[in-house]
């Protein structure tokens, strides 16, 4: 079986898997505690915090420990909403997010808050202008994702920061694709906030991480005791952050090297699929990827079922974000990006990740030849 949906997620790396068990075997201690088994664990969080720090070049103090991606959105736009000094509120964001900021953003509607969903060009690309065009005086929040799950096309976060400078706008990106794929740093982003999750990057699940600017101004969702400044109050799960640590100084030491061969692999998946089939779009193509990312049409066929026969094939791909796959809809993304909904619909993600090999790539394209020749698709 061939894995092409490290966007939905990631195995373990075993380096990952070590740090996770021997903290089950041997760290059982509450970090909150005074004496010694409570002061093993807390070395264990903090260590974890710096190594998550530094992979976005920030301060460990700026790091809040969450329970994953969903989570990290949720408190950032959700928090920041909540912590503004009084008055209005309005957000702005992209109509190409995750549903993980697309639904808090659409949650806060429903109550005194107004949202603006910003268009997308072809490429799934935001023109930073129409975000300063969008900025009101009662703007507290605008966020736009680092890089897409499910075409890769990046964002120009760094430029939005640059046109909203002077304004008392917090800026949060969801970086849950982006961390570990390509360098982060936070102080060159300009961002306030910036999510990320551990099992996007051979991390454990339900784990990840908000980055707070220092000084950033935010409410908890979630109230108890301390820890998390606060923010993210009750018991650490500790095995969990040091597995996400883990993984984040292990996807320091190989993102250039990993995004090099990925990308390389990504691209000759595209030219031997555009050389072996008719009726094939690469979505996404003309835009800055991400480099094991790619999202491709198949015109005439119905992406649902050609996933089904990739996967009795021996190939695991993704019509889209795992977290609406039920809907069997079609995608926002590429219905923002211009496609008819039966485009749209014929959209198959694959997203390359370390295990796969250039063998597996070349077998990848067969299966995918074969199932397009079956389901009656143009070869
Ligand atoms: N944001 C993006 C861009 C994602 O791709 C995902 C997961 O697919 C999330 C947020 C949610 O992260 P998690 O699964 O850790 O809750």
């Amino acid at each position: 079986m061939i894995y092409l949906d490290h966007n939905a997620t990631t195995p373990i790396a075993p380096d990952v898997r070590t740090e996770m068990v021997s903290c089950l075997d041997c760290a059982f201690g509450n970090p909150s505690s005074i004496h010694a088994f409570g002061q093993e664990a807390r070395c264990i969080v903090d260590r974890a915090r710096e190594r998550v720090a530094r992979l976005i070049a920030a301060q460990p103090e700026e790091i809040v420990f969450t329970g994953g991606g969903t989570e990290a959105n949720n408190l950032a736009i959700l928090g920041a909403v909540t912590g503004r000094e009084s008055g209005r509120a309005h957000v702005i964001t992209t109509a190409v997010e995750h549903q993980a900021v697309l639904n808090p953003c659409r949650h806060l509607e429903a109550t005194d808050c107004q949202a603006t969903y910003l268009a997308v060009d072809a490429d799934g690309c935001v023109a930073p202008e129409s975000a300063l065009e969008a900025a009101r005086e009662d703007t507290t929040l605008v966020s736009i994702m680092l890089a897409n799950n499910e075409v890769g096309t990046l964002q120009p976060v760094q430029k939005v920061t640059e046109l909203l400078k002077g304004r008392t706008t917090l800026v949060h990106t969801d970086a849950v694709q982006a961390v570990g794929k390509i360098p982060i740093d936070v102080n060159a982003l300009g961002v306030d906030l910036l999510s990320l999750s551990g099992h996007k990057l051979y991390g454990p699940k339900g784990v990840g991480a908000l980055y707070v600017r220092a000084g950033t101004e935010l409410a908890p969702l979630t109230f108890g005791g301390h820890q998390e400044h606060g923010l993210r109050p009750g018991t650490e799960n500790v095995p969990a952050i040091a597995g996400l640590g883990k993984a984040c100084e292990l996807a320091g030491e190989r993102l250039a090297d990993d995004a090099a061969r990925l990308g390389s692999l990504r691209d000759s998946l595209e030219q031997h699929v555009l050389a072996q089939l008719d009726g094939v779009t690469i979505n996404a193509a003309d835009a800055e990827r991400l480099p094991n990312t790619t999202s491709i049409s198949f015109q005439g066929l119905t992406a649902d079922m050609l996933a089904i026969n990739l996967d009795l094939l021996g190939l695991a791909v993704s019509t889209g974000s795992a977290c609406s796959v039920a809907d069997q809809e079609p995608s926002h993304v590429l219905l923002a990006m211009g496609s008819s909904r039966t485009e749209a619909l014929s959209a198959i993600r694959f997203s390359l990740g370390r295990g796969n090999t250039s063998e597996d790539i070349m077998a990848a394209v067969d299966r995918v030849c074969q199932a397009v020749g079956c389901m009656g698709g143009r070869r």
